[in-house]
């Protein structure tokens, strides 16, 4: 019997809103598709264009908090008035079949990861500077004012714990930053697993 594969590496990536998380890794994935992203539930509203069971499980409170209660959340956390949980028994599925998982979560889910996960790799995404980061939000046009003071907010908190993470890397240059993420992910030039 071929020995089963060794269980994969996952890869915990944070950031505040709008510094280019989902644009850095839809890029990482486009060249690496045995990645496998994580698809968080949430209880916010779908913003135009997004997919449900695509970008995220949108659920009723109740039916967040009922999954919450019965542990199929590895983590989840509030932020900015929502909750956000990654489904268990999908990471845990993907790394037993020896692939690398990606979960892109908010600060309180990535402390929780670490302690579930001490040889989680945790990235923190900044951007190049606080005016950028409001520039891309802004330019976004996904949020409502409210929506957008509160992530503004809630970033200080994100990048002042900046000494808590294994690696940071600016999102200035978008090209830069996906070859820094490729190197730090373990996925540059000749390391790319095979399916
Ligand atoms: P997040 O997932 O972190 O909330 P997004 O990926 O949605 O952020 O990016 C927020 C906005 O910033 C988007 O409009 C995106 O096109 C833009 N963006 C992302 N990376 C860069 C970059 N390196 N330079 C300039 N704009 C960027
Ligand atoms: P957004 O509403 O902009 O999609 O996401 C808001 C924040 O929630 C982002 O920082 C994003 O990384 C984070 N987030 C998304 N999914 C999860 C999750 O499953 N758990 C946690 N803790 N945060 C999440």
């Amino acid at each position: 019997m071929p020995a089963p594969p060794s269980p994969g590496r996952l890869t915990v990536i944070t950031g505040p809103s709008g510094v280019g998380k989902g644009t850095l890794v839809a890029r990482l994935l486009q060249r690496h598709p045995w990645l496998w992203l994580s698809v968080s539930a949430t209880t916010r509203t779908p913003r135009a264009g997004e997919i449900d069971g695509q970008h995220y499980f949108f659920l009723t409170r109740p039916d967040f908090e009922q999954r919450v209660s019965t542990g199929g959340f590895l983590e989840w956390a509030a932020f900015a008035g929502h909750l956000y949980g990654t489904p268990r028994g999908p990471v845990e599925e993907h790394l037993a079949q020896g692939r690398p998982v990606l979960l892109e979560i908010e600060l309180e889910g990535a402390r929780q990861v670490r302690l579930t996960f001490p040889a989680a790799f945790q990235l923190l995404i900044k951007p190049p500077s606080f005016e950028e980061l409001e520039r891309r939000i802004r330019g976004r046009g996904t949020d409502g004012e409210e929506a957008i003071q509160k992530r503004l907010a809630r970033a200080r908190v994100e990048l002042e714990a900046e000494a808590e993470f294994d690696a940071v890397l600016v999102n200035g240059d978008l090209e830069a930053a996906v070859a820094e993420l490729e190197r730090l992910v373990g996925l540059d030039a000749g390391m790319t697993p095979l399916p």
